[in-house]
């Protein structure tokens, strides 16, 4: 089945630093996400609350009070060789059950865990190269490799030629086991991987996605924004770790560019809110509660 809705790009891109007139080339991680207008979010939202009210009253519950869900994680590892015969992407187990543990830290308290159900390992250049980028290939990979997605995270690593560090799909965005759903990473962003975004925090931004949160900048300064009440208003992503920005003056609070949906660098982002913890369960109450089985 097709999902028709884009998936979330978000890209590293080589940029001119802009500040103090530095012109060395920094990383900055950005989005080619697919954004959505106030008039499209509004619309998601009501039909996000009408799915919330029809899920089972069991999970309308704060679950994660009472309970933590650990999501089983298939890894899928795809990799190539290079003119030595050297494999590019062939990232260990002991890397991916670091991932595992960045996300069970980052995740501690929302009501869930993680744990690695297996790892598949494929070698394919075509696909290692044009994974983020190609949504046939997408189409290709992901209808292979996905395992369960209704009960299980799946999680891909490869490459981007466009220096893409991944995307993921909202819960909203296709049935429970539609294969589109879970997260594509790029190898390098995994733990031990290139500064500054190899910390692993980018899969725990995707896994937000994935779990049904909007960037905390969704929106602008809008007065919804990202559909989170204790996340403040933000006009734009913020880069590197700029943690006196107060880009929508007169409203409450400081940019949020310590949370995990924004787009500081890895060091720099330790948070989510209480209401993104909330609208979290909320998703996947009722879009995803097979996973909560
Ligand atoms: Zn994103």
């Amino acid at each position: 089945m097709r999902l028709h809705l884009l998936p979330f790009l978000c890209t590293l891109l080589l940029s001119q630093a802009l500040a103090g007139g530095d012109d060395s080339a920094v990383p900055t991680r950005i989005c080619g996400t697919r954004t959505f207008s106030d008039t499209e979010r509004a619309e998601r939202e009501a039909r996000f609350r009408l799915a919330y009210a029809g899920a089972r009253s069991e999970l309308r519950t704060t679950w994660s009070v009472v309970k933590t869900v650990t999501l089983p994680v298939w890894f899928h590892v795809i990799y190539k060789r290079d003119s030595d015969g050297r494999r590019l992407g062939f990232v260990p187990k002991a890397v991916v059950q670091k991932q595992i543990d960045v996300m069970n830290k980052a995740y501690r308290g929302s009501g869930f865990q993680f744990r690695l159900a297996g790892i598949s390992r494929t070698e394919n250049a075509t696909w290692f190269d044009g994974c983020m980028d190609d949504s046939t290939l997408e189409e290709s990979f992901k209808a292979l490799l996905a395992r369960n997605p209704a009960r299980n995270l799946n999680m891909y690593s490869c490459n981007s030629a466009s220096g893409t560090l991944g995307y993921a799909y909202f819960p909203a965005d296709g049935p429970e086991g539609d294969y589109h759903h879970g997260v594509v990473l790029k190898y390098d962003s995994l733990p031990g991987g290139a500064d500054p975004f190899g910390d692993g925090i980018t899969a725990v931004h995707e896994v937000g996605h994935y779990l049904g949160l909007y960037h905390t900048f969704e929106g602008g300064c809008s007065v919804t924004g990202d559909e989170v009440s204790d996340t403040p208003s933000e006009r734009r992503p913020a880069f590197g770790c700029a943690v006196y920005r107060d880009s929508c003056g007169g409203r409450v609070g400081k940019d949020p560019v310590a949370n995990y949906m924004d787009y500081s660098d890895d060091s720099c982002m330790s948070t989510f809110s209480i209401g993104q913890i909330e609208r979290m369960q909320q998703q996947v109450s009722a879009y995803r509660p097979a996973l909560l089985e």
